[in-house]
């Protein structure tokens, strides 16, 4: 019955299945009983308008209309008969209660509105405060006659649209259908979970639920009701993620490295500093991996500057020291050039023979790399895409270390699969600067297992963050030169999120040329970099900053990925508010690289949304990037986050969040872990419901693993 058309449905027909479909999505029974309310109100209590004080959540008041007005735009008060069309700006009523008046002000939906509130009669107002002019006032709240109480005292609000209204599927019709809907189904309703799982993490029936989520009686039937659906979807989706590692993990073997080996050791006790906790934590767990059997597929999250080299290095040794090779991929050549110098000083004591290969390798180096990765005398390959090029092959490869995963695509990544040692896919490790909260890993990368350096070395130095309006621009070119006196480099960026903008591009050219008349030739040296080059140019200028023959690089967001520039102490960034608040974490972390304190400065543009002001304010509050992460996901929703955008969340929740429910979410994935340990496949008997759960199209989420 649940799968029964929605048109058939008493109170429906065709017409108005045909609305829900289009507007909601809504097609069968079970489509309706899902559209959960998005909010529940409170009916039986109230706040008195004496204590309304601004910048309070949402308030519910039961208030007598007073007066009501229409306003102009210069606050002229107009005559509701007569008004010509478009001069009513607003219409303002004032409502009270016993305690004192408030005025709710509508801007839009005035015509019916002005029908609605009559004086005289009382109606529950729900909104958000908000001040103007020195006053509290309630914009746009929702209007309610008072005799719509639920019985329990709470009811729902269901989403809703202008079409659905006018079509007559109002909140109030919607509650009564979804009521036939559940009476007519729930008598023979089959539980989603099997009994035991319902007693062992102590969740209501599924049909007490669903009543309850859509009607509920109070505040703990809604939160058992909520608590129940919630944990049902978190661990549907993990069981099902889950379950795909299990099956490939017994059917992939991997390279077995049972030792650490020499060179292991002797890099590790010739190094100049002491390995942070987080740093040897997660090299224990990569260490774990590689000695299993199974293959490696793991992914590690650390913010810029944590020290995620030491633990590719290290890694590589164990895989060298194991009798295999390692390749280190990086995104850029001037990245894949860094990486070798700091490997190479790395490498010293250890012996191992490491070689560079990218796009600017010469035929005949190139060829004696070749050749040296066949023969096996090369242990370690350092280097761009061209890595995984056909032509290079090697005698037994047995790690491959991807550094900032979001630039390798999905084919580049198969290519590197079949490199493995005798046709075995080598270990994985995917790194990664760009934090993503451990809810959202948990779930985009389900079967991936993520480990985490959340612990910075000691000694960095906070990089001051400020931000500044144009009238501080004189001021800002002060800075700088004081900063370039001292002896220090400094970035400045521009937003060109879409290369291929116009205008952007006018304001890069702009941007460049203005710093270039502040600061001339010959004293001062400026370079810039942008998509627009050819990857020689951009090279070219970002050695040249990166060498200290600049003193000021202009560039678009191409500097975001890993460049170390320890004597760069500035970082500048152009209309911040456009940035995403991972995208400015990532640029601030460009600077603070070396001993001098280093600065971060947000010039802002003249209109800044107050959504722009609070990402820009929490920046400053804060250089932890997971935090960051969070709130980022909090504000913007987790399929908006960066780096998100191109894979997608798996499947779309319908009740659980990431942001709010992690606790919930860890819980469900343990869980599930538990059941698939007694039984991967779910073949027994007590688990034959949850097989058929998963195979209901949600949960056929795609296999992750391999793409990243
Ligand atoms: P990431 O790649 O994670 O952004 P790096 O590996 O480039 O960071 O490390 C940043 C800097 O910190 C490097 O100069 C490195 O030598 C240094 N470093 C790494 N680990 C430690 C440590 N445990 N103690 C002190 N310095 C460290
Ligand atoms: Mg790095």
């Amino acid at each position: 019955m649940m799968d029964m058309n929605i048109q058939y449905l008493q109170g429906v027909g065709p017409r108005r299945a045909a609305l829900l479909k289009s507007e909601l999505e809504i097609e069968t029974v079970r489509d309706l009983l899902s559209q959960y309310p998005f909010r529940y109100i409170d009916r039986t209590s109230f706040h008195r308008i004496a204590d309304i004080v601004p910048d309070q959540a949402y308030i519910q008041i039961k208030a007598a209309v007073k007066s009501v007005k229409l306003l102009g735009k210069k606050g002229d008060t107009l005559d509701p008969s007569s008004a010509p069309k478009g001069a009513v700006n607003r219409l303002s009523a004032i409502v009270e209660d016993d305690s004192g008046e408030i005025e709710v002000v509508f801007f839009k939906g005035i015509k019916w509105m002005v029908t609605r509130l009559v004086v005289g009669r009382v109606f529950v107002f729900f909104g958000k405060p908000s001040v103007f002019n020195g006053h509290i006032n309630l914009v746009h709240p929702e209007v309610d006659d008072p005799d719509v109480s639920a019985k329990g005292g709470l009811s729902g609000v269901y989403a809703s649209t202008e079409k659905l209204k006018n079509g007559g599927i109002t909140g109030k019709v919607m509650a009564k259908l979804v009521a036939s809907a559940l009476d007519m189904v729930l008598p023979t309703l089959k539980d989603s979970l099997p009994d035991y799982i319902l007693k062992e993490k102590g969740l209501v029936p599924l049909s007490f639920a669903l009543r309850q989520i859509h009607f509920p009686t109070d505040q703990n039937s809604l939160a058992k009701a909520s608590y129940r659906l919630k944990f049902e979807e978190l661990f549907l989706l993990q069981l099902s993620l889950l379950k795909q590692k299990y099956v490939r993990s017994r059917i992939e073997t991997g390279i077995q490295m049972n030792r650490v080996g020499e060179a292991f050791n002797l890099c590790y006790n010739s190094l100049p500093y002491q390995l942070t906790g987080a740093q040897k934590r997660v090299i224990r767990e990569i260490r774990e991996d590689m000695k299993s059997g199974r293959q490696m597929n793991r992914l590690l999250q650390g913010d810029v500057g944590s020290g995620k080299t030491m633990v590719a290095v290290l890694s590589s040794l164990i895989a060298v020291g194991n009798g295999y090779q390692a390749c280190i991929m990086a995104p850029t050549e001037v990245l894949a050039e860094q990486h070798f110098a700091n490997v190479s000083r790395y490498l010293e004591p250890t012996g191992v023979k490491v070689v560079l290969l990218t796009g600017a390798t010469g035929v005949k180096a190139r060829r004696e790399i070749h050749s040296g990765l066949l023969d096996g005398s090369i242990g370690i390959i350092i280097g761009t895409h061209a890595l995984i090029e056909d032509t290079v092959a090697f005698k037994n490869l047995g790690l491959a270390v991807v550094d900032e995963q979001h630039r390798f695509g999905v084919e580049q990544r198969a290519k590197l699969w079949n490199k493995g040692a005798g046709g075995v896919a080598p270990h994985v490790l995917v790194m990664t600067a760009t934090p993503i909260p451990r809810t959202l890993a948990m779930t985009l990368y389900g079967d991936l297992d993520v480990s985490v350096i959340d612990e910075m070395p000691p000694g960095r130095k906070p990089v001051i963050t400020n931000q500044f309006g144009e009238n501080k621009r004189m001021a800002l070119h002060k800075f700088m030169r004081d900063q370039i006196a001292l002896g220090r480099q400094i970035f400045v960026v521009y937003p060109l999120i879409f290369e291929s903008e116009k205008l952007d591009y006018q304001n890069l050219e702009k941007g460049y040329e203005e710093i270039v008349e502040a600061f001339p030739l010959p004293k001062y040296k400026v370079a810039i970099v942008h998509g627009r080059q050819t990857s020689e140019e951009k090279n070219f200028n970002m050695s040249a900053f990166a060498a200290g023959r600049a003193d000021i690089l202009v560039s678009t967001t191409v500097i975001e990925v890993g460049v170390d520039v320890p004597n760069a102490s500035v970082m500048v960034i152009e209309s911040a508010e456009r940035f995403g608040l991972s995208q400015l974490h990532q640029l601030r972390g460009r600077v603070g690289r070396g001993s001098e304190s280093s600065y971060c400065i947000l010039m802002k543009g003249q209109k800044v949304s107050k959504e722009s002001q609070k990402r820009l304010d929490l920046l400053c509050s804060t250089e932890n990037g997971f935090v960051l992460a969070e709130e980022d996901m909090k504000m913007r929703g987790p399929g908006d986050l960066e780096g998100t955008q191109q894979s997608g969340l798996p499947i779309k929740l319908n009740i659980a969040s990431l942001a709010r429910d992690g606790l919930i979410l860890s819980d469900a994935r343990n869980y599930a872990a538990h059941i698939l340990d007694d039984d991967p496949s779910l073949t027994s008997a007590k688990n034959t419901c949850l097989l058929e759960e998963l195979r209901k199209d949600r949960y056929q989420v795609k296999d992750y693993s391999k793409i990243s």
